[in-house]
């Protein structure tokens, strides 16, 4: 007889649960300490979900300024205290060790990747950025229309920024006639 993963995994999880339930260990309570340890003397500060248009809100628990835990909020109308597998993973954001935590930058036609002090960096957009808007900002169009606009740049938001980032970052491309606005979010 041929076994497929789920089957396995199905008649593994119903058989341990069975064992337990035969004996009359209810885990119920032992779950609900575990959590109650895990955010024991924390901070909760509502938030949403950064990933996706669908904006499920969470709680963030935090001790002092470290994140110990991220749950679905029951409070919020758009999923009652649920989160989709990678909602359900945003804790890794800030807990995952291959992370990046550092700014770098590959030069053109480079190979190889070095690593770059934040303030040079910045600077470095900073003055790319003045450049090009210098060189393709239109005030009108041909027929004398206002336009104040570039077309020579182009905003790409990322799924982790939060309501914050996205609010500047609108004011920021608005105030330099960026129209080329997106979040990798929505694609
Ligand atoms: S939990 Fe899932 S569905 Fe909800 S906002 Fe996050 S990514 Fe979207």
């Amino acid at each position: 007889m041929t076994i497929s993963r789920r089957d396995f995994f199905r008649v593994s999880t119903s058989t341990a649960l069975g064992g337990l339930v035969g004996l009359g260990i209810d885990l119920a309570p032992a779950t609900a300490r575990a959590e109650a340890l895990r955010i024991k003397d924390t901070k909760a500060y509502p938030s949403v979900c950064p990933y996706c248009a669908v904006g499920c809100g969470t709680v963030v628990h935090a001790a002092g300024h470290e994140i110990v835990h991220v749950e679905g909020d029951v409070r919020s109308p758009v999923n009652q205290g649920n989160l989709c597998p990678k909602g359900a993973a945003i804790f890794q954001l800030h807990v995952n060790p291959n992370r990046t935590t550092k700014v770098l930058r590959r030069a053109p036609y480079a190979t190889e990747w070095e690593e770059w002090e934040l303030d040079r960096a910045m600077d470095r957009v900073a003055e790319l950025v003045q450049k090009t808007r210098d060189e393709t900002f239109v005030e009108r169009s041909p027929s004398g229309k206002r336009l104040n606009h570039t077309l020579g740049i182009f905003s790409l938001g990322g799924a982790t920024m939060d309501n914050e980032w996205n609010h500047v970052q609108q004011k920021l491309m608005r105030g330099l006639g960026v129209v080329a606005i997106e979040n990798q979010a929505r694609i």
